[in-house]
């Protein structure tokens, strides 16, 4: 397959900002995130909703979270060691299959072509029908590893439908259904969830202990943190005018 559906079509569409609700369950489901936990709070409660539908899901973490620390102290290469174990364990919990760790430097990543071929190899490998990653395009977002991680994504989506790209993986292309974009600058999709969707996402949070310090202002002893976070989710999940909970995307299909 070629992109040819990058041509006129793209010239003469408009841009519309129509808000769309719970795509078809996918048979398959790849979620790539830049830090280990970046997955969980992006898209956490509709993955473990589709992995109780029968979907099979897939979870890649470029970066080693080596900086995922206020501790001067802490040795950078046993923290990551520590957030491997903990993204095991989260992944568990949502109900996806071990992660694939790319392994960049925390705070350093870049869109490599090392690391783009072995995004496509990892695309035409797990052949998704849905992908989820980070918005490249949120504006005034200083986090470079959030931003490069969406950019890279896409990078190697694109590489991975188009037979050009690669020969030499002796892969197939493959072209995805449906892009989500989570921390969006343009929401406009919305996956309803349940309560325990929900719960289970706060659970699948609370394996990444090593970060209740530094991202979840929790004590590391703190005895609820479930409870702790699964209140915040709950507050940023509530649809305002519906009552429902929800994670919210931008959506494209136009891949
Ligand atoms: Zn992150």
């Amino acid at each position: 397959m070629s992109g040819q559906r990058d041509g006129l079509a793209t010239y003469l569409s408009t841009s519309t900002a129509n808000q769309s609700t719970n795509i078809e369950t996918p048979a398959v489901a790849l979620a790539i995130g830049a830090h280990p936990d970046d997955i969980e709070f992006g898209c956490g409660a509709t993955l473990t909703k589709w992995a109780q539908q029968g979907t099979e899901i897939h979870i890649a973490i470029l970066t080693d979270g080596r900086r995922g620390t206020w501790d001067r102290e802490q040795d950078q290469l046993a923290l990551s060691l520590s957030r491997q174990n903990e993204a095991k364990a989260a992944a568990a919990v949502l109900g996806a299959s071990s992660p694939t760790f790319l392994q960049q430097i925390d705070g350093e990543l870049r869109a490599t072509p090392n690391l783009i071929v072995r995004l496509v190899a990892l695309f035409r490998s797990v052949r998704p029908t849905v992908v989820l990653t980070h918005d490249p395009w949120k504006r005034y977002r200083l986090h470079p590893d959030h931003r490069i991680a969406g950019e890279v994504v896409i990078d190697a989506l694109v590489q991975a439908r188009d037979e050009s790209f690669w020969p030499e993986l002796s892969l197939p292309a493959t072209r995805p259904t449906s892009l989500l974009l989570f921390e969006a600058d343009v929401e406009d999709h919305s996956e309803i969830i349940e309560l325990p969707h929900m719960q289970t996402k706060a659970d699948a949070l609370v394996c990444h202990h090593s970060q209740y310090p530094s991202s979840y202002g929790l004590a590391l002893d703190s005895p609820n943190a479930a409870q702790e976070l699964l209140t915040r989710l709950l507050e940023v999940a509530s649809e305002s005018d519906s009552g429902l909970l929800a994670e919210r995307f931008k959506l494209i299909t136009d891949l």
